[in-house]
This record gives structure tokens, sequence and C-alpha cells, in this order.
């Protein structure tokens, strides 16, 4: 084996989450600067390092003296962001339980499959979705008493049972110890290196290259090393202490997904950059805060690159405070981040793509920050991280580099996923024994060792940076009485998205053979959250392609999908 191995070697901290975010339990933290900040009310409605530890401290203290939550225990949480996300998050880690967050446009069958296969102990819900957490907890048999109503309240008032709804559901504010009993509160930490490095902390639900989505469980120290490696990169940049000290972020990527939890969550706690949270992604209101906050950088995913560069509303705005910007989640030509560049004609910024993955924490991927992205490559290996391009099959190493010489990728470094969740199957076929995580992605490395991603081996399909298991909406399209066969796939849209587009086979007899498209659409619209939704139509086959051993031959129908959409 010849991996590419990184440039950079980062000492990682042997040490739990919390301990590297604050240092200790009761030491003073610096306090000069806020760290999470509601963006609709700034002014009043913030948290700086020492309050925001209290109030994890009140939780997680509050969860283990509910007499519902125990170390080892997971927490769902069912909302959209805001500012007290972090603390639940936090919180739970510090309980010594497992956070684990769901997409909040989730429907309840989709709910009910994250509870069924996370099997939490509390369900946290906010207000709005209630209705929906309700009827999940009742498919699943998870008892109304925990379910938890989640909202900002208790800044405000602190816990009083006013606060309940009328239904009778209880209020988050009821897990909150009081501050006294939680001050200095010793969390979850342990100095055994093993111990650290096996502690389950996050159960972030990803698909990876097969199948239904899985919870991935990331430990103390894929958390840590993740961090301290991004931070490091970070680092290497001459006037970073100088850009740190001025940087602002805006958070309006959602909370649940690995991405923004650790960009936003830990990465800004230890870099001490103040975060704005924004409840959710609101293009116009996301330039309206850029402006009023003077924010630095942006972190984002290509749907919203796209809008930047050829919105038109854009110009109206001043973004001359951004200095950084970075793409990740899905694939971004590079004539689209030239147009971004050009909203700041002085230069100031160049977009740089990284590339990361839920089982590697977050990032694996990305740009050396003293270097000017010339390509849409995804960067280079973060410190610690190795990689290897593997034939198609898995079998050979490809060692030469080039356009010609792609393969998947193979990474592997302290940030790699535990494993999948009571998925031991799983977590076989995408994780080595030796730490390969297969990543599904197809890759080549040039000459100056930087990497390309050009295709996708996996199923999956990404919706505006959004996962899509076909696995879910096949499954799910099997349950329409015309439908005897199905398989679904992503068609690329012109602004480089992807769009769900299912091929089936109907059922024989004369009724099922009648069935209009549109009402294999409706069908699933009624079922899934908004992004599931087959925006990329549906086609009637004889027989799905398949292999002899009985797998969907996507990348035929991939093909196939392309004639059909081509604009001729
Ligand atoms: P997730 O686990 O939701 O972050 O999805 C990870 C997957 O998103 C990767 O395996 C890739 O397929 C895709 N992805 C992430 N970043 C990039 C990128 N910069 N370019 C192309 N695909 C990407």
């Amino acid at each position: 084996m010849m991996p590419y191995k990184s440039r950079w070697r980062v000492d990682i901290p042997n040490c739990a989450l919390p301990t590297l975010l604050f240092k200790s339990p009761s030491e003073p933290l610096g306090d000069k600067k806020p760290c999470f900040l509601d963006a609709t009310r700034p002014e009043t409605h913030y948290f700086t390092p020492s309050t925001f530890r209290a109030w994890c401290q009140r939780f997680a203290l509050g969860l283990l003296r509910s007499g519902k939550f125990e170390k080892g225990d997971r927490l769902l949480m069912f909302s959209g962001n805001d500012l007290f996300y972090p603390v639940v998050f936090m919180g739970v880690i510090m309980a010594g339980g497992v956070f684990t967050g769901a997409n909040p446009s989730y429907v309840a069958r989709e709910l009910a499959y994250q509870l069924k296969d996370s099997d939490p102990k509390l369900l946290l819900c906010a207000e709005s979705s209630m209705d929906i957490a309700i009827e999940a907890a009742k498919l699943v048999g998870m008892p109304k008493e925990n379910i938890f109503i989640f909202n900002d309240a208790v800044y405000d008032v602190d816990f009083s049972p006013d606060l309940e709804q009328q239904g009778g559901s209880l209020n988050w504010g009821r897990l909150l110890a009081a501050p006294e009993d939680a001050r200095g509160f010793a969390w979850d930490d342990s100095s055994s290196l093993q111990d650290i490095s096996q502690r389950t902390i996050a159960l972030n639900y990803s698909s990876g290259t097969t199948g239904r989505p899985k919870g991935v469980e990331i430990t103390h120290a894929n958390y840590v090393s993740n961090c301290t490696q991004s931070v490091y990169m970070a680092s290497l940049r001459e006037d970073d202490a100088e850009r740190t000290q001025r940087a602002r972020w805006l958070n309006f990527l959602p909370l649940y997904h690995a991405m923004s939890q650790n960009i936003n969550i830990a990465w800004a706690l230890l870099r001490g950059v103040p975060v704005y949270i924004m409840q959710k992604f609101d293009f116009i209101q996301m330039l309206e805060y850029v402006q009023k906050y003077r924010i630095t950088a942006l972190g984002l995913v290509p749907p919203i690159v796209v809008r930047l560069a050829k919105h038109p509303a854009v110009k109206k705005y001043d973004l001359t405070s951004v200095e950084a910007a970075m793409s990740g989640a899905a694939p971004l030509g590079h004539e689209i981040s030239l147009e971004f560049n050009k909203l700041w004609p002085n230069g100031q910024v160049t977009l740089m793509q990284g590339w990361g993955m839920t089982e590697a924490t977050c990032s694996v991927l990305g740009w050396d920050p003293n270097e000017k992205p010339t390509s849409h490559s995804v960067g280079e290996l973060i410190a610690n991280c190795e990689a290897m391009i593997m034939s198609e099959d898995g079998i050979s190493e490809i060692t030469t580099r080039g356009p010609d010489a792609r393969g998947e990728l193979w990474v592997r470094g302290p940030n790699v996923m535990k494993g999948y969740w009571r998925n031991p199957k799983a977590t076989a076929e995408t994780k080595t024994p030796d730490g390969w995580l297969k990543t599904g992605d197809i890759a080549y490395v040039d000459h100056d060792g930087k990497f390309f991603i050009v295709d996708r081996k996996k199923e999956l399909i990404k919706v505006k940076g959004n996962q899509v298991a076909p696995a879910e909406l096949e499954a799910l399209l099997l349950d329409h009485p015309a439908v005897a066969d199905a398989a679904v796939i992503g068609v690329q849209t012109e602004d480089g998205d992807e769009r769900p587009r299912a091929y089936v086979v109907l059922s024989p007899d004369e009724k099922s053979q009648n069935t209009p498209e549109e009402d294999i659409v409706k069908f699933v619209e009624e079922r899934v959250s908004r992004h599931m939704r087959l925006t990329g139509g549906v086609v009637y086959l004889d027989v799905i392609p398949k292999n002899p051993s009985g797998k969907i031959l996507r990348k035929r129908l991939r093909e196939k999908a392309k004639e059909e959409t081509k604009v001729v």
C-alpha cells in the first residue's frame, strides 16, 4: 500500500470534547466576546463561553437527575436551528449521553424511522412540530411523557409550569437543573485513551454508500480530532490570528447535519468565533445578516453558491466584510466559483471547496488557506489524514495520477467514525479492519496532490445538500399498490443540483397498468419531506436493469436519464 499522506501533522489532545472546548468545568473563560447569538435579536439573546458552559451544565445535570436519562442513553432532537440547539448538543454530551439530530423537515414516518433506529430515551421537539413528533412516537411506542417541547422561552423566564402547552406536553425547561446546583458540574470525562476513543457522543444519520440512513457513531476522539485538524489547517494562514480576532460567522445550514454541527458549534467555539444563529435558511435574510453583522466567512453548499452568483438581489447588499468562503457537501463546477468570486471585484474572496462526509465526522480534504484555488479541486488531505484511490472493485490501489487514473476514494484518519450504530454488517462493508473508510465517491489525484471528485459510485443523491437515500424511496414506492419494482437515481439539474427520478415497473394487472405517473409522484409526495420528492419525474419500464445478483444497475439508469433529460 502506498497511501497519499497529508503534508501536515498535528498533535491531537487525548480528552473529551467538552474538555477540549472549555478546558475545565469551572475555570474562568475569556468571555471577551459572545460565542452564540440569536440572529433575530443578538443584542439581548446571546451566550458568552461562560454562560454557554453554564447552560450546558444545567442541562447535563438536569438530564441525569430527571430519572429519565442515564449515561449512554440517546436524546433525539427534532428542531430547526435555535440559540439553544448547541446547549442541547453539548449538554447531552456532558451528561455522558449520545446526541442525535433529525432533519426538521421530516414527516412522521421519517422521524419514526430515526426514533426506532436510534432508540432514544428522550425526544426534544420544536413547538411547531409537536404533532409530527407525537404521531411518530406513537408509531414506535415511545411514551408521550418522554417528549419535551423545545423552545427558547427559558432564556427570558426560568422554567415555570406556565411554559407547558395546553395539550399537556412538557417543556424542556423542566430538564434544566438550577444554576447554583449545576455550577462546576463535572462532565463525563476520562483520562483513559481507550475509553475516550471508544465512547460515542453523536449519531449523525447518513445512508453511506448503500441502503437506508444509518446512525454514524462519532466518538469524543473523532470530534476532538476533526476540530483540532480543522483549526490547525486554518492556523496555517499567516494572518490567521488577526482574521480570527475579527471573525463572525452566520449559521444558516441545519445543525442536525455533520457539516453545520462541526463548523458552527465545535470549531467556532474552539477558535472563539461568534456565531449568529438563524432559525432557518432564507436567502434574502441571509444577505441582510451578512451585511448587518459584517460576517467574515461563509460556509456554503453548492445551491447557495449558485444563487449568490446568479441572483440579482445580491448586488443590493454590502458583502465587503466577507474574507473567505468555502463550499462542501456536493459537487460544484469551477465556472460557478469564478462567477461567485466576481461578487468581490477586488479579488478578496476566492471560494475554496472542501470534501467531507458524515462518516468522517465532517472534513477530510480542503485547501491550504495560503493558496488560491485555480480549479474545482476539493483540495488536499488535511492534517493527519491519508487516502487511497482504489479500483472500483475495491481490490487494487491506483497509484498513478491524473484525470484518467480515477477510482474509489478511501480515506483514513482519527476522524473516521467508529462504525454504524447497531449495524456491524454495514460497518464491515464500509470500514476496513485497518480503518479505511470506503467513501463511494470516485476521485483522482493530480500531480500536485490535489484531489478531484468526479463521480459517485454509491447510491446517494444530494438535493440542496440534503441526503436522499434511494433505498428509502424504493421501499416506499413498493408500498404503492400498482408498483411491482422500482429504482431511484439522481438526475443533474443545470445548476449542478440533483433531483430524484424513479424508474418503475407496474404490476401486470390492467388497473395497475393504467396508473398515471402523477399518481406515483403524488403518492410519494404525501409521505416524504420536501427534498425527497420525485421532482426528477417517474418513468415506466418493463424491467429494472439488474446484475445477476439482483443489484440495480444504477449507472445504466443514470446514463439513460441523462439521455432522456437532454435538452435538444
Ligand atoms: P454527507 O455525509 O451528507 O456530508 O455527504 C457526503 C457526500 O457528499 C460525499 O461522500 C460526496 O458524495 C458528497 N460531497 C461532499 N463534499 C463534496 C464536494 N466538495 N464535491 C463533491 N461531492 C461532495
